[in-house]
């Protein structure tokens, strides 16, 4: 029997239960959920709210996601790739912010040498306390070696989706290539990484069991950091042709949908970094990150990419706080963190690895 740990070794989740969080829409069930998350979120990882500051270093890629609007074959969209000295300069304001990492995010563009990163990663290192995370697609071996020995402490690698057939279909291979994500997650933990990995929740196709799946993994994988968020569709891409729901029990890509798979992630991963994204922002400017943090969440991305840059790195359309600038990002989560009583982060904000309990085993 599949079991994973809530609260102490004895207190189980079963599968049963899983899709039952998933499937109701039951308040009184759904306001149980969420006070077992939060209560969890506070006992392991605290009431610290980690910043992690964003920059979108390129939006060059070579691959062909089916659902973003960065895939290469979007010819339309202008292209940019920040200089050295541009992101240097995105990196003192996270310092001079009090961010704890920036985190450099791109498309898989090898327009960004294993060379130029590993010297960046090096300059980061050298002139600033902070952690690097690194989120640049599938990139070879040798590379996110390189970067690990550079000083890079973390990667973050979303496996989208853990339906096999599902994810071949939104991800065309390159050639000689399949599913190799699950392989690359393995590789950098074996690098010394703190790793981190996601899903989209609601993409067509995608259904309550599939998300129990991916819940599964997400504890098999013992992920240092899990970032889920709502598939939103971009008009530019094969997916958007696609109908909204083509199968029976399809998850759907909504608000609600997204808190309970940042509850269940916190239940299943207790010590986990889990960010409510701007994904979810963009669901609900208002207070769809306050109720992420409220429901599991303990991390927040700020984004310091330069304002005539994150108008180009249109993943989705419509992404919460495409004209502001990271001064503006800066005030106004620090304003939130402490509307609903929680504190900005201190230092890092590492992973926490607390116990391993009976039913999570390292696959790897
Ligand atoms: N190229 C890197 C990082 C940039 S994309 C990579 O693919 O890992 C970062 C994340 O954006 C992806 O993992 C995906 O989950 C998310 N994303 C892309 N298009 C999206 C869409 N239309 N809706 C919601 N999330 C999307
Ligand atoms: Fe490129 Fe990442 Fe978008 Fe895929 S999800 S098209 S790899 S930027």
């Amino acid at each position: 029997m599949k079991c994973y740990a809530i609260n102490k070794p004895t207190d189980f989740m079963h599968r049963g239960d899983l899709l039952d969080w998933l499937r109701t829409t039951d308040p009184e069930r759904l306001a149980e959920l969420w006070r077992l998350a939060d209560q969890t979120r506070r006992r392991t990882v605290g009431d610290q709210v980690h910043l992690r500051g964003l920059i979108e270093v390129s939006n060059y890629c070579r691959r062909q996601c089916g659902y973003c609007g960065l895939r290469a074959d979007h010819r339309s969209l202008a292209r940019y790739r920040m200089s050295d000295d541009e992101v240097m300069g995105c990196v003192r304001q996270a310092v001079e912010f009090g961010y704890g990492t920036v985190v450099l995010q791109s498309g898989e563009d090898l327009g960004l040498s294993a060379e130029w990163v590993a010297g960046l990663v090096r300059r980061i290192k050298a002139e600033t306390p902070l952690a690097v995370t690194l989120s640049l697609g599938e990139r070879e071996p040798d590379e996110l070696a390189l970067w690990r020995d550079a000083g890079a402490d973390r990667y973050l690698l979303r496996f989208e989706t853990s339906n096999r057939a599902l994810y071949e279909r939104i991800h065309p291979s390159r050639p000689g290539q399949q599913f190799d994500r699950f392989e690359l997650l393995g590789r950098l933990l074996q690098l010394g990484y703190e790793v981190g990995s996601g899903v989209m929740i609601g993409i067509p196709g995608q259904t309550y069991d599939d998300l129990a799946d991916d819940l599964e993994w997400f504890a098999r994988l013992k992920l240092d950091m899990i970032g889920v968020g709502p598939y939103l569709r971009h008009p530019e891409t094969p997916l958007a042709a696609w109908p909204e729901a083509s199968v029976d029990e399809q998850a759907p890509a909504t608000e609600r949908m997204t808190y309970k798979v940042v509850a269940l992630a916190r239940l299943m991963c207790p010590w986990a970094n889990i960010p409510a994204t701007t994904a979810l922002a963009t669901l609900n400017i208002h207070e769809g990150r306050e109720l992420g943090l409220l429901r599991g969440a303990n991390v927040v991305m700020p984004n310091l990419t330069p304002t005539e840059y994150r108008t180009l790195y249109e993943i989705y359309p419509g992404k919460a706080c495409m004209a502001e600038s990271g001064r503006t990002c800066h005030r106004c989560l620090a304003q939130r963190i402490a509307a609903i009583g929680r504190t900005p982060g201190q230092g890092r904000g590492d992973a926490v690895r607390g116990e391993v309990f009976e039913g999570q085993s390292n696959i790897f």
